[in-house]
């Protein structure tokens, strides 16, 4: 019977395994190489992800979007840079016309790129070598904001910084300090930085204003 079926349980576990096919492959061990994806988030995160890892939790396919186009390699392979001897790995969405396109989901029309996306952008445009590039945010309502930027050297330094601070990490294996952001709240890692989450229960304040009335 329908009803006696979890259908949340099973789409959770569908888009779970999806997420796991489409996620870009990382050899923990493998230190020389650190991938672009690691250094434009917590840098803690990504340590622990190596380390230490626990599965995130992934709340829609609308997050699956850029790991299902880089699969489909729309002309875009994945590229290393050098940085001494360590390589630091990137690969954009999609290569059209001397442009480095990146799509990212969004729960609504956004003002500004995220920041972690214009650094992985930018330094899309200097690993392969483009000077322009354009992120595509595309809503659940299908709607869409488009940013496009031109490669910036200051910005692509601070990543070859965070490049050898978390291989240095990696290799001394030192924990990365807390990186506190808004991304905090969805990251699986949560309760190792801060506290257990609490589940509280939700109280209408109309509801205790009401029962007050009654008691008068
Ligand atoms: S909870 Fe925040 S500081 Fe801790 S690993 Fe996750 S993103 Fe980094």
């Amino acid at each position: 019977m329908m009803g006696d079926r979890n259908y949340r349980n099973i789409i959770q576990s569908a888009i779970g395994s999806i997420g796991r096919e489409l996620e870009i492959d990382i050899d923990s061990k493998d230190i020389q190489t650190i991938h672009l994806q690691e250094v434009v988030q917590c840098l803690r995160r990504s340590y622990y992800d190596r380390v230490e890892p626990s599965e995130i939790e992934r709340r829609g396919f609308n997050e699956l979007l850029s790991g299902l186009l880089r699969k489909l390699e729309y002309g875009s392979e994945p590229k290393e840079f050098a940085i001494d001897d360590i390589k630091l790995k990137g690969q954009v969405d999609m290569l059209v016309d001397d442009s480095v396109l990146l799509f990212r989901s969004a729960i609504g029309e956004l003002e500004n790129p995220q920041a972690n996306d214009i650094l992985y952008l930018n330094a899309c445009m200097w690993i392969y070598d483009i000077v322009d590039g354009v992120i595509v945010y595309i809503t659940g309502d299908r709607k869409e904001t488009t940013f496009s930027l031109t490669r910036n050297k200051k910005m692509f330094e601070e990543i070859i910084r965070r490049v050898r601070v978390l291989h240095d990490l990696l290799k001394e294996q030192k924990t990365p300090i807390l990186e506190p952001s808004s991304d905090c709240s969805n990251c699986q890692y949560y309760e190792r930085c801060f506290m257990k989450k609490k589940m509280s229960r939700q109280v209408s304040l109309l509801g205790i204003l009401g029962a007050g009335k009654n008691s008068d």
